[in-house]
């Protein structure tokens, strides 16, 4: 499934409000050391729901707004929007476009939604749950990751192929069901 674009706002180096588009093709980002390539996948699992601050190189999830610079203070908070093109409907909606937002400030107060229409974390997730995207999906592989799914426990290694089949969606409701 295509991504549109990508606006990041305040997430870690990103003190200015940024916009990559993803046009046809394959999209590098180059760039040295330390010039925010890996801070630009974080930002694409954060608004997809991570919920780890360590797997984004944090102590706790305020880490990843912007903390000042020589020149600039700190924000306030961070946001990302991420745009899909979902006209081959891939993601289990009617509507062409999809754009996820999630925000945070520093006091802890956060915000999800889709389509300017405010939500829970939990839609993000259902939305995307075995559509192949998710914050823990082959879509986005980081340094390692490569080397950890082929070091993973068989269990492990089975929820990946769990949810490439498209299967995690439902082991997921059925225990929502048998917990209510
Ligand atoms: P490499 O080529 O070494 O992998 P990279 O391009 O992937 O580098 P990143 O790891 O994305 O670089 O960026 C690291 C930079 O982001 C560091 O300079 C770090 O100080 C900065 N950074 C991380 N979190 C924040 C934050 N909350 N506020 C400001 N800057 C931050
Ligand atoms: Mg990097």
């Amino acid at each position: 499934m295509p991504l549109k674009s990508l606006t990041i706002n305040g997430f870690k180096s990103f003190a200015d409000k940024t916009k990559i588009d993803f046009t046809s093709g394959i999209t590098g980002i180059v760039g040295p050391n330390g010039s925010g390539k890996s801070n630009i996948t974080e930002a694409i699992r954060w608004v997809m729901g991570e919920q780890s601050a360590k797997s984004l190189r944090g102590d706790k999830m305020a880490d990843i707004i912007f903390a000042g610079s020589d020149t600039r203070s700190q924000m306030n908070h961070a946001e990302v929007v991420l745009e899909f093109d979902n006209s081959k409907k891939e993601l289990k909606t009617d509507q062409e476009n999809i754009s996820i937002k999630r925000k945070l400030y520093r006091n802890g107060d956060t915000e999800f939604s889709i389509n300017n229409k405010e939500c829970r974390l939990k839609d993000i997730t259902e939305l995307f749950m075995d559509s192949g995207m998710g914050k823990q999906s082959f879509s986005i592989i980081s340094q390692g990751r490569v080397e950890e799914i082929f070091n993973s426990k068989p269990i492990q290694r089975r929820s990946i192929i769990e949810e490439s089949a498209g299967i995690a969606l439902f082991k997921q409701k059925k225990i929502q069901a048998e917990n209510k």
